[in-house]
């Protein structure tokens, strides 16, 4: 567990809560709107109300909106359970510490500076690792 003061942690994770409970928030809204606009005219321009391919185009058109906000509170939920288990604040890659400053503008961080850097050279041309 990296070296972060009780006053540290307490800041980082207010700023999980807060950003988790912004993107539960994010996700009722765009489902809400999806719902109540998108549906309307889907339903609308379809002549058979019967049509269950409207319903399926609804769940597609709906996961695509908020794919990247379900994506980001699973990793803002996996950053409370590393602090939870006193994991935090650790790169996974060289064990060193992220650092306060880094963690309070990325705090999913999972990696330092350095590392994050060497990861992304490493497979930003390759979408599938095998390692
Ligand atoms: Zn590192």
């Amino acid at each position: 567990m990296a070296k972060l003061t009780d006053d540290q942690l307490a800041q980082l994770k207010a700023l999980l809560q807060r950003r988790y409970l912004e993107l539960r928030e994010e996700i009722r809204g765009e489902l809400e709107r999806s719902g109540d606009e998108r549906y309307a005219d889907l339903a609308g321009a379809v002549a058979d109300p019967g049509d269950d391919s409207v319903a399926d185009l609804l769940v597609d058109l709906n996961a695509a909106l908020v794919d990247r906000q379900v994506n980001e509170m699973r990793e803002v939920e996996a950053a409370l359970k590393r602090m939870a288990d006193l994991d935090f604040g650790d790169c996974i890659d060289c064990g060193g510490e992220i650092g306060f400053d880094r963690l309070m503008a990325y705090p999913t961080a999972q990696r330092c500076v350095r590392c994050q850097s060497l990861h992304e050279k490493t497979y930003s041309h390759e979408p599938n690792p095998t390692l």
